[in-house]
């Protein structure tokens, strides 16, 4: 009974507990069948996360880092750690993955000890503990690798199971606790944390920063940033805010830095309008790091970007301006979704991160408008969340997490897309005010603590007729996704019935409840109606009895989830369609049914897409059917057949640039044509653009994109070298010079340079920019260098299980993404397949891993023959 996992525990009282605590302790033979302590193992397992929340609370850390100016010397640390013990009959684990020698010095309640470091804990007999208030002080050497060291910056990045790779603590998110920070560092850094600066101090070289005790916060989200930053406080609506960056790009500066604040004071005041809750923690504060792990990072009060998302110059793409918006009302959002109430066990991560792009949508829908918002959210997360449910490594929404160690695992498109998709239609069917109530009950009950998704679920409930307990087995407890299939028969002229189905495209029969629009298309009109799938098979009498239509357009919304019917009889009429929304969804379905070999084969999607080029002018629809493309030809058309399509698809980039009139349409068509082509007389032109740095007539190009041109140039041609050299003399920004400069060795036209850079990533420290190695693998897999890269292949899978011990979260999926995007070869599949059926028992998540990010590959080595 004791150690049941129920976040009430802590709050019984006292007298009841410690009658029970007695009770147990009383009789030995039953002590010791119930009390087996929490055994001691590397990460932190579920069983010692349920205990530690058992027993311990109300947490105090103060934490004392002095960094030094060179990124080589060691962090020398101190810290304190108070709590309430309640139970004291099993010795006491605190977290630190680090070598015995990190700690210098150990006191318990006053007592010094020597620490006893195994399997990544510290473990303190209860011989030293009491019941009650304890106090641990520590002195120690502070892991680096989470600490993000660069030559004149570093930010910590804990999230999932980081802090405690840092400093000693109890790394879960349920045990929540106040962190008071002192950093000492450089005289000329500047710093930003979790809380407000309280006062500073300058000793020599050096100058101490004291800042205020933090909110409640869990310890993936406590972080700092500190280095040579500029450093800028405005108001971001209503609230002052504090902002550092290392940009030095004057335009950039001037573009940015006014909508960056405005944005944020954006999405905090519709945030607190929504939930009613008012911006719940002491400060606002964000910092744009150059070449960041992820899009960004919402610990409260010093929320980390990648800059290259927040500083935008005068060629960025309405895209890059709409990404921009998203990723700042992202983590916003975060800060009450996520920050403020927090997920029990990292197996419910995805709540945090559903919510948070569920209310960004709502942001940018509200700066939209309707139409376009419907538009963005088709294509942002279906094709996402498709890329991985097809695969046969999908996983569910809500997954299980025996050890936090693994917690990385879990992140990818299916919580990220997969999720906002099943939320809007969790709120389409219960209504949005029932929903909005919801969930504003859950937020204040929840508030500054933990809850789970079943907490949420019980709470939805009560606001709707829908059970959502077996709505909640299909869409968030399984993987998968339903093929629907349609029969029609007419009367006369008219439609006499009109049947529609599911079944799941894979796994056990089961359904998926939702809703969407088909629209029935004439000649100069069309008719809308809505389809209410709640079973296997659906007769819709809303369409019996009008006219026969030239073709239906299945989920002409783009509400609906799943392999749709995609009828060839559409491809005359397809880029005439009037709704963008329409055109998004048509696109998709016909991909989808291609991958399903439904329908459409590679060689004439790709054929129809590229008639779409110059007639489809909204920029968004463009750029899916600039992805499409581009992925069909270097996928999904084999060597030998891809000359024939770069002719066809060389002039038909080159003339949509010149045809479309929107400067960001001509840049979508510039950057198609960038990536494919291939002939002499194409690399000449390409050549002469960067040279002379001379745009085609309406294209602005940027220093960005004078790199990736040159790179571009490295890869299809011999002149790698100089070009490369000579880009990187014209880059200013140091930040940007040393990407290129980490880049050019897996350009180089030279294998052995090439297979030397590959190689050399076998060494974590070679690693470090996760952002720059994906990059890399890019180039370095790409299908011209692929006789050479294969070779890769064996030691990039055998890579796996370590990366994902040592690098962030994203990088498993990005490492398999850069290197596996662009194989489609038997030989490359069998290496695949040899891998896994050599390794039985790998690590099942990692196995799914794989298998996503190796499905085109599958597919396509099948379609190729
Ligand atoms: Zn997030």
């Amino acid at each position: 009974m004791k150690f049941i996992h129920d976040k009430n525990l802590h709050k019984v009282n006292l007298p009841i507990k410690n009658i029970l605590l007695m009770l147990c302790l009383s009789t030995t033979a039953y002590a010791q069948q119930t009390i087996k302590p929490v055994a001691v193992e590397a990460g932190v397992s579920f069983e010692l996360a349920k205990y530690r929340h058992s027993s311990i609370s109300n947490i105090q850390y103060k934490l004392d880092f002095n960094i030094p100016a060179q990124k080589a010397n060691e962090i020398v640390a101190s810290e304190q750690i108070s709590f309430n013990l309640q139970s004291n009959e099993q010795p006491l684990q605190i977290d630190f993955k680090q070598s015995p020698d990190h700690v210098k010095s150990l006191a318990v309640n006053g007592k010094t000890i020597v620490a006893d470091l195994r399997e990544e804990h510290i473990v303190i007999n209860q011989q030293y503990l009491h019941r009650g208030a304890n106090n641990i002080a520590l002195k120690f050497i502070a892991g680096d690798a989470s600490l993000n060291r660069n030559a004149d910056f570093l930010y910590a990045l804990f999230v999932p199971d980081r802090a405690r790779t840092v400093f000693p603590c109890f790394d879960q998110p349920d045990l929540k606790a106040r962190f008071l920070l002192t950093l000492t560092v450089p005289e000329d850094w500047k710093v930003l944390a979790n809380a407000q600066k309280r006062d500073s101090v300058i000793k020599g070289a050096q100058i101490t920063y004291h800042f205020n005790n933090s909110d409640q916060l869990p310890t993936y989200l406590f972080s700092f940033t500190a280095g040579k930053f500029s450093d800028t406080s405005r108001l971001a609506g209503r609230w002052r805010a504090q902002f550092l960056y290392r940009e030095t790009d004057t335009a950039k500066i001037r573009l940015s830095v006014d909508s960056i604040f405005k944005a944020h004071g954006i999405a905090i005041s519709f945030l607190a309008g929504w939930t009613g809750i008012p911006y719940p923690f002491q400060k606002v504060g964000f910092v744009a790091i150059p070449d960041f792990q992820f899009g960004g990072m919402e610990h409260p009060g010093e929320v980390q970007y990648k800059a290259s998302g927040l500083f935008l110059d005068g060629g960025a793409t309405k895209d890059q301006f709409i990404a921009r918006s998203n990723v700042i009302s992202h983590e916003t959002a975060h800060m009450w979704f996520g920050d403020m109430v927090t997920m029990a066990w990292f197996n419910d991560v995805w709540m945090k991160e559903v919510f948070a792009n569920f209310m960004a949508d709502k942001i940018t829908e509200k700066l939209m408008g309707k139409e376009t918002f419907n538009l963005k959210f088709l294509q942002d997360h279906y094709p996402a969340a498709y890329a991985v449910d097809r695969t046969q490594g999908a996983n569910p929404i809500r997954q299980q997490l025996a050890n936090l160690q693994d917690a990385g695992s879990l992140y990818g498109n299916i919580i990220y897309h997969k999720a906002p998709v099943m939320m809007r239609q969790l709120e389409q069917l219960m209504g949005s005010e029932n929903f909005r109530n919801g969930i504003q009950e859950y937020l204040k009950k929840y508030a500054y603590s933990n809850a789970t998704w079943d907490d949420l679920i019980a709470i939805l409930s009560k606001y709707t007729k829908t059970n959502l307990y077996s709505w909640n087995k299909v869409w968030v407890n399984q993987p998968g996704r339903p093929v629907f299939d349609f029969s029609i028969a007419y009367r006369g002229g008219q439609i006499g019935k009109l049947t529609i189905t599911q079944h799941p495209e894979t796994g056990e029969p089961r359904i998926w409840p939702q809703t969407f629009s088909i629209t029935l298309v004439y000649p100069n009109r069309s008719q809308n109606i809505t389809v209410n799938m709640n079973s296997e098979t659906l007769t819709l009498k809303a369409v019996e009895g009008l006219d026969k239509p030239s073709f239906i357009l299945f989920n002409s919304d783009g509400m609906g989830y799943g392999v749709f019917p995609a009828d060839r009889a559409m491809n005359d009429q397809l880029f005439t369609l009037n709704s963008p929304l329409q055109r998004a969804s048509a696109y998709i379905n016909a991909y989808e049914n291609m991958l399903s070999g439904r329908n459409f084969k590679p060689s004439e999607l790709l054929k129809l897409f590229a008639q779409g080029l110059a007639v489809e002018k909204n920029e968004m629809n463009l750029r899916v059917l600039a992805g499409y493309i581009t992925n069909i030809y270097w996928e999904f058309i084999s060597p030998q057949e891809r000359p024939a399509y770069t002719t066809l698809l060389e002039t038909a980039t080159w003339a949509a640039m010149g045809q479309q009139t929107a400067p960001n349409n001509k840049k979508i068509m510039f950057g198609a044509y960038q990536n494919i082509y291939l002939s002499d007389a194409a690399g000449k032109q390409i050549y002469q653009i960067w040279q002379h740095q001379q745009a085609p007539e309406g294209v602005k190009l940027t220093e960005d994109d004078y790199t990736s041109l040159a790179l571009s140039i490295a890869l299809k041609s011999d002149t790698a070298t100089t070009v490369l050299q000579q880009q990187r003399s014209r880059i200013t920004n140091t930040d940007r010079q040393e990407r290129l400069t980490f880049l050019m060795p897996a350009l180089s036209p030279n294998v052995a340079d090439r297979d030397t850079f590959f190689y050399a990533l076998a060494d974590r420290r070679n690693r470090q920019k996760e952002a720059w190695v994906a990059t890399a693998l890019i180039y370095l897999n790409h299908p011209l260098r692929q006789s050479t890269s294969i070779k890769y292949l064996p030691k990039s899978l055998a890579l796996v299980e370590e990366i994902q011990r040592t690098g962030d979260v994203f990088f498993p999926q990005s490492w398999l993404g850069a290197v596996f995007s662009n194989y489609q070869s038997k030989e490359a599949y069998k290496i695949v397949a040899d891998f896994l059926s050599s390794h039985p028992n790998y690590n099942p998540k990692l196995k799914d891993k794989i298998l996503q990010a190796t499905d085109n590959l599958y597919r396509a080595q099948k379609m190729l023959k």
